[in-house]
Parts: C-alpha cells; structure tokens; sequence
C-alpha cells in the first residue's frame, strides 16, 4: 500500500485536468472550510494530465455526483495514512437536484418547488436529459 500526504481522509484521482474546482462544487465541498490539497494539470501516464483531490477528515463524497462530473475518476479511501479501499464513481440512472435544466420555458423553471430529475439517456455518451422537457444537461 502506497503513502500518501493525508492521514484520514479521501483521495479523488484521474479528474479530469483543469475540473477539480467544478467537482468540488457539485460535491458541496467548500474549499474555505475543509482541509484539502489540489494537484491541478498533474503527468498521467493514462489521460495525460489530470487533477488530484486530497480532502482530510472526508470520509465519504456522493459517488453519484462523481460519476456525473467526473465519470473516469477513482477514489481512494485513507486511514492512518494509507490507502485502505479503493472505489469508482457510479454512472447513475437518475440525477435528482443535481443540475438545474436549461430550458427557460421547462416546467422545473416556471413553476417553483419541483425538483430537478434527470435520467441517464445514453450511458456511452453518459448523456443526461431532463426527465419533464428531455433537453440535455449541461455541466455548470
Ligand atoms: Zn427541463
């Protein structure tokens, strides 16, 4: 088991380079307040380059929300400085308040209190559409 520059905590590898700002964002995480390292633009030896998420004293992020922003990236679970588990974002089939859709004449725009849903409506293109209008998502 390799060691890591985090005792306790989680590490998000293989994000896509130059997104690690948007990920924390739809994973609620705020930079200002919790304890974390970014390694932004690093070598990978498998895209190129690639973003690196240490977040310490994190001990679980929305494996959903993940595989919706970062599809390919891994996460690493660290005690006591090493890493103990490791696990993949899922491609899930539903994204429930996730993204807010685009469509300005979209019921979830004209009318308040309804919840944002969208469905996974092509798992290769991991195309998500909006389950009242079908306009496709779009990262925010
Ligand atoms: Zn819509």
């Amino acid at each position: 088991m390799e060691v890591t520059s985090i005792q306790d905590g989680i590490i998000i590898d293989h994000v896509p380079a130059g997104t690690a700002l948007m990920v924390l964002k739809y994973l609620h995480i705020n930079p200002a307040t919790t304890k974390l390292a970014l390694i932004m633009n690093a070598s990978s030896h498998r895209y190129g380059t690639k973003d690196i998420i240490k977040l310490e004293d994190v001990t679980d992020v929305d494996l959903d929300v993940l595989g919706f922003v970062a599809r390919q990236a891994t996460v690493d679970i660290v005690r006591g400085g090493r890493i103990v588990a490791k696990s993949s974002p899922n491609l899930p089939e539903h994204l429930v308040d996730v993204i807010t859709c685009g469509n300005p004449r979209c019921v979830t725009t004209t009318e308040r209190g309804i919840h944002q849903r969208f469905h996974l409506a092509h798992s290769q293109r991991q195309e998500y559409r909006c389950d009242y209008c079908d306009e496709e998502a779009k990262l925010q």
